[in-house]
């Protein structure tokens, strides 16, 4: 429960991290949040995950987040005879619309406007633009290419076209089926992909109606032009760089990655880095030189959460990739230099009693050396402004809704324990000092930091800033 690394880890879920005893071993290991990819998985394999997940944090003491990606207009191909092909430089292949398993000659591309839109002599990307194709000649409903870079290709890779402009809706026919499915099933949040407007957002948001957060994912040039207006109407941003890299040059994606991080924590929102974080780690038990550092840039840029895809969906290691990224993630958090970062970049709070009290409790806790600074909330707002801060003193977050507690397995620094509403003022120092008596927090005569709303329970009322020492009694009382 007493996670010391702030930097949160997201585990894809896939063939690889499918059981119980996989899954529970990369909770063990430090996943705090899972992921569906609804771009995989029949609803019945993802409602397994879901199930399974939920089995497994009852055997952890932590409450684990589940976001559920929707595929989002991303064009894809489908599926191969033998699961995956090899194309060869120079060699021809074709995209057309029949559904039968794609052979190493052609494959199923299932996207009308693709047809009208493509143009003869640009380049058509496969998987992340890993294998690139060039459009020889396009008829009604088959595109013919030549291969101008080879490779391996497997089932229902995404496909690009840069140079195309594609008139597609922000939620497809099978995202908003997936949706409803998965928001019956009780996921904390919902990944959006291919946003490119703040109205995207919303459309989504009258269909979740609040019984999810959402994650925009921006990897759209529009998106990254929109950032502001997408950050203020989401409840966070991912940094999705597969699909960036193919949308934009990819020596730009660096650049774009700091912008968004710098403005999803100015607002106060949770920012995830995505994709080939540790991909090498899908053959290899150890990452290379360069994926370390990269995972260590997004951590000292101050990133809320970190991202495996296919290292943990359909590696070979996907204990040990959410195991080096722990550690990379806290070694880099016990650098001076992180520390520094922290206090140099931190955001200037609001004139809100809530971001007032948060600035403070971090101030007071570093200048009384308190060893956990404890929110109550109820929708997390509360919790979300204090991680904002980015303090150096432990967070803690008392809440009674386990629905906000799963959500805030992805913020930096939160650590979220479910438990009753203070029912009073010593009630409210009593669960503090207990809970961070139990945790290891805080030790007896140990001073702890709380923030609350009084009257208790009323959202949207942090206007208390308490100094306690952890006392015999306090733990008496909470016991009673
Ligand atoms: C990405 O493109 O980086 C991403 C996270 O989305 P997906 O894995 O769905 O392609």
């Amino acid at each position: 429960m007493h996670r010391i690394r702030r930097t949160r880890i997201i585990a894809t879920l896939g063939p690889a991290s499918s059981s119980f005893e996989l899954i529970k071993k990369l909770a063990d290991a430090g996943a705090d949040v899972f992921r569906l990819n609804m771009s995989h998985g029949t609803h019945d394999e993802i409602s397994h995950l879901y199930n399974t997940v939920r089995e497994v944090e009852k055997k952890t003491d932590r409450p684990i987040g589940i976001l559920a990606d929707l595929q989002g207009p991303k064009l894809r191909i489908g599926v191969f005879e033998d699961m995956k092909i090899l194309l060869q430089r120079g060699q021809k292949f074709s995209l057309d619309m029949d559904s039968t398993p794609g052979t190493n000659k052609r494959v199923e591309l299932q996207h009308p406007e693709i047809y009208e839109a493509a143009q003869v002599k640009t380049e058509l990307l496969l998987d992340d633009g890993k294998v690139r194709l060039l459009i020889d000649s396009v008829q009604k409903n088959i595109i013919f290419t030549t291969v101008l870079v080879g490779g391996e290709l497997s089932n229902r890779k995404g496909v690009n076209l840069p140079s195309a402009i594609l008139p597609l809706a922000s939620l497809t026919k099978k995202d908003r089926k997936d949706l409803s499915f998965v928001l019956d099933l009780g996921v904390d949040w919902v990944g959006l992909s291919f946003v490119q407007r703040p109205e995207d957002v919303m459309e989504a948001k009258e269909l979740i109606n609040g019984r999810a957060a959402i994650m925009a994912k921006i990897e759209k040039p529009s998106a990254v032009h929109a950032i502001d207006e997408i950050i203020a109407v989401s409840d966070g941003v991912m940094v999705a760089r597969g699909d960036l890299g193919v949308e934009l040059p990819m020596e730009l994606v660096p650049a774009k990655q700091k912008k968004i991080i710098r403005h999803a924590r100015r607002a106060g929102k949770p920012v995830v880095v995505a994709t080939q974080m540790l991909e090498s780690m899908i053959k290899s038990p150890v990452p290379t030189r360069a994926e370390v550092s990269d995972v260590a840039n997004a951590v000292f840029d101050g990133a809320d959460a970190v991202m495996l895809s296919a290292e943990s969906a359909a590696g070979d290691y996907p204990e040990e990739a959410v195991s080096c990224m722990g550690r990379i993630a806290l070694t880099i958090e016990k650098e001076p230099s992180y520390k520094r970062m922290l206090s140099e970049d931190s955001t200037l709070p609001e004139a809100t009693t809530a971001d007032a009290i948060s600035a403070a409790a971090k101030q007071v806790a570093s200048t009384i050396n308190a060893h956990a600074i404890v929110t109550y909330t109820g929708s997390g707002s509360t919790a979300l402004r204090a991680s904002r801060e980015r303090p150096e003193t432990p967070l803690l977050v008392l809440t009674p809704n386990m629905g906000t507690a799963r959500r805030l397995a992805l913020v930096w620094g939160l650590n979220c324990v479910h438990s009753k509403d203070a029912v009073d003022f010593q009630d409210m120092i009593d669960k503090a000092c207990g809970v961070c008596y139990e945790w290891g927090y805080a030790k007896l005569n140990e001073r702890i930091i709380i923030m609350a709303g009084m009257p208790f329970g009323s959202p949207g009322k942090t206007n208390v800033l308490r100094i306690s020492r952890v006392r015999d009694h306090h733990l008496d009382n909470r016991l009673k």
